[in-house]
């Protein structure tokens, strides 16, 4: 038997087939990962077994043994393979780096090992009665009285024990242990435990519940494509309406027929909260998938789901590459996040790597959201996707009262707070009534930048091209894109004079206000800094739930997913922190967000009030996210899209050239802009189809120049999305290819931000 091998290194040298023989009595199967010997000096690699087949191809002459199997079961599902060679082929990455994904990283190079512990349990061939005697005199008292204690206990507790348990139970056990072992009246054995992510969640059984009519029939359309095996369906849902239960219930009907299910939910909502629904519905089946698990944590999780012992996946963006093997339900909550898409190679979408897996599996693919994407939405008017509407909340009460506050006069009325007159009487109202607040600010910090008044300079990192944002808890400034820290200047750097004046809010002087403003009142911040450790987020969302603090302030973490009866009241400090961005998608962003922290008021059975604070309170997203009109807000954003040629109608591709060197990436970046332009031409011309397709490409400095200490430039183009795109791509691939360097970053499509 031969074996063809993909070895585990992310070379373009290296990305292809390598045959090996199998050891005589090996029995490796598909997808199993090797050690084999590579290269001249037959260095010991990992790699991946790709195909297995009798006859040695004839070109190849010495061929080379398999040293052994990395693991005793395949690590890759023959699934997985398929999928791997999909995402290489459609997101332009290696194969290697595709199969990557579908494995944890602590699997590779074997830097996460299972963990035993070691138990003891009565020997198949004792009778405790006489094992027992054996261990009396003549006269029935105790020869070892401590050997008698253990045998008892293990009798008594008619199971095995891990001596840890023993010992807890008998203190230092252990001599005794061996000596019954020796006996031969007690075995011991090694026993695989996995690491619990759930160990300190309550997971008290949940039954169905009994759905409203709107979720009986969202249910209903699942479940006929659960049956068929096919179809997409858009889960167009208000915040409070109950998609949540619409999945477990379509769970549930996967299950019943022998399948089973992966859930993705956007890594910032994989609360304590959420996972804590799905494991008190489907118990020790379930797994969870996440980056705030521990290493070990992770792995044990992964192996639990390869090795058949789950069938609900629930995890972040990567659970999409989940190991099962009979996959009949696919859920993406949060359709619209843009966590969904990964920021490094390969740059693969969840949601299209989901409809391939469906497609591969004949599963059905739930897209879930209060506010849909634009394309999205698209697709399920055009009927591509199934549409599903639940435009209610569960309980019927009402979505919450929405009123938008105009700063600018605010301002002109001298008030300088962060919070204006309508929110503050908001607060002191919910504060009265004993409920609770949450208050919403997009950046971190205390003041977002620092400048001085009598120069003009403004403080930036040295190694970013942003300004650092004043932190005024740990008193430093701070880079929020490096992490760089530096000391708060006394005078400025530039001109010598004092007169640093700091700009901009962030949630640490939300707190502070908030405590000048309402003494006594207790609050909580959930931010980037204030969420480092594991159980961060649960911590501090646990105690906010339980009351111990009557408002938490903080930022997106807090927009999403937050099911917390007693908030009556949500205020947005500033709703234009990301309307101005220069991005086509910032009223799309714009628009979810606010919705999504609207939905966190009044979802129990007192009404909401939401106080929405604005620098431009005209402008049409922030009156539509107020109404919470979703039709009314995709028809202003699509007609805006096509107006401007933005995606959907049209696509960004951007090559970015990172380095050190600013004038050689300065050239390099011209050249090949000009190549691939010319390239591009024929491609197009080729289809007999017009250059104007290309609506602009052009070589220049990212607007942010500088990240990390690297200097950054970029082609960027823009292409009218036609029946020739696919082509175009094909072609701006190959000319990547050819001048591929090391400096080049990826080619990148739609990129997740436009810096
Ligand atoms: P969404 O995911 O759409 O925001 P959830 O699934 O979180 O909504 O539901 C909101 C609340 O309503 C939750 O507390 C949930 O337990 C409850 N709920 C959902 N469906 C029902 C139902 N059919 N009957 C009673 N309560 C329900
Ligand atoms: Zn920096």
């Amino acid at each position: 038997m031969f074996a063809k091998v993909l070895v585990d290194v992310a070379h373009s040298n290296v990305d292809r087939l390598f045959t090996y023989q199998l050891q005589e009595d090996s029995d490796i199967a598909l997808g199993q990962r090797v050690l084999v010997p590579f290269g001249a000096g037959n260095r010991a690699i990992e790699g991946f077994v790709l195909e297995l087949c009798n006859e040695a191809p004839d070109e190849v002459l010495n061929i080379k043994r398999i040293i052994k199997a990395m693991e005793p079961y395949p690590a890759l599902t023959g699934e997985q393979i398929t999928l791997a060679k999909w995402i290489s082929k459609s997101y332009h990455c290696l194969l290697v780096e595709a199969l990557r994904l579908m494995i944890p990283a602590q699997l590779r190079g074997s830097r996460v090992k299972e963990k035993t512990e070691r138990i003891v349990r009565l020997s198949p061939d004792t009778d405790p009665q006489k094992a027992m005697s054996s261990l009396r005199k003549a006269d029935g008292s105790s020869k070892a009285p401590k050997q008698t204690e253990v045998l008892e206990l293990i009798c008594n507790m008619n199971t095995a024990m891990s001596v840890a348990d023993i010992n807890g139970f008998i203190p230092s056990a252990s001599q005794a242990i061996n000596a019954l072992i020796k006996k031969g009246i007690l075995v011991d054995d090694d026993f695989v435990v996995y690491r619990d992510p759930f160990a300190n969640m309550d997971t008290a059984p949940t039954q169905p519940l009994p759905l409203t009519k709107d979720q009986h029939s969202a249910l209903e359309t699942i479940n006929e494509q659960i049956d068929s095996g096919r179809g997409t369906s858009l889960l167009f849902g208000v915040t409070g309406s109950g998609k949540t239960e619409v999945y477990m219930q379509a769970i549930s009907h996967a299950l019943s027929t022998g399948g089973q299910a992966i859930v993705l939910v956007p890594e910032i909502s994989l609360t304590p909260q959420a996972m804590q629904r799905f494991k008190s519905r489907f118990g020790n089946r379930v797994a969870v998938l996440h980056s705030r698990l521990s290493y070990g944590e992770r792995f044990d999780e992964w192996r639990r789901i390869r090795l058949g012992m789950v069938d609900v996946v629930i995890g972040a963006r990567s659970a999409v590459f989940a190991p099962l093997e009979r996959v009949k339900l696919i859920v993406i909550d949060e359709e619209h996040e843009q966590s969904y898409h990964s920021d490094h190679t390969p740059r693969y979408g969840a949601a299209e790597v989901a409809a391939k897996r469906a497609e591969l599996s004949n599963a059905a693919l739930v897209l879930g959201s209060a506010t849909p994407s634009i394309a999205a939405y698209r697709r399920a008017l055009s009927g591509r996707y199934k549409l599903i509407a639940l435009p209610e909340r569960v309980n019927k009460s009402p979505l919450p009262d929405v009123r938008i506050v105009d700063m600018r006069s605010e301002f002109l009325q001298g008030n300088n707070s962060v919070f204006s007159a309508a929110l503050t009487k908001e607060l002191a109202r919910c504060f009265d009534s004993g409920e609770q607040a949450i208050l919403f600010m997009n950046r971190r910090g205390y003041s977002t930048f620092v400048s001085c008044r009598g120069c003009g300079y403004t403080l930036k990192c040295p190694d970013c091209d942003v300004s650092m944002t004043y932190h005024k808890y740990e008193n430093v400034m701070k880079c929020h894109y490096c992490g760089r820290t530096a000391k708060i200047p006394q005078k400025c750097p530039q001109c010598g004079k004092p007169y640093l004046k700091y700009f901009g809010v962030g949630t640490q002087q939300v707190e502070e206000q908030l405590k000048e403003q309402f003494p006594g009142v207790t609050s909580l911040r959930m931010d980037y800094d204030t969420t480092q450790g594991k159980d961060a987020h649960y911590r501090i969302l646990s105690r906010f739930i339980s009351g111990e603090a009557q408002v938490l302030i903080g930022t997106q973490m807090i927009a999403k997913g937050l099911d917390i009866p007693n908030v009556t009241t949500v205020g947005v400090i500033a709703a234009d922190t990301m309307l101005h961005v220069p991005d086509y998608r910032s009223a799309e962003r714009t628009f979810q967000l606010l919705t999504q922290v609207a939905g966190r008021a009044g979802r129990g059975d007192r009404a909401g009030s939401v106080i929405v604070q604005s620098y431009t309170p005209e402008h049409a997203i922030i009156e539509l996210a107020a109404k919470q009109d979703y039709q009314g807000f995709y028809e202003y954003e699509i007609a805006a899209r096509r107006a401007g040629l933005f995606p959907p109608f049209s696509l960004f591709i951007r090559i970015m050239f990172t380095g050190e060197d600013e004038h050689s990436l300065e050239c390099m970046n011209t050249e090949f802009a000009s190549g691939l332009k010319q390239r591009i031409y024929s491609a197009l011309e080729a289809q007999g189809a017009s250059k104007n397709e290309l609506l602009f490409i052009y070589a220049s400095a990212a607007p942010m120049k500088r990240r990390q200490g690297l200097f950054r430039f970029e082609t960027l183009m823009k292409l009218v999305r036609t029946k020739h795109t696919a082509d175009v791509i094909d072609a701006i691939y190959a000319y990547y290819d050819e001048h591929r360097r090391s400096e080049m970053g990826n080619v990148e499509i739609n990129p997740g931000d436009m810096f």
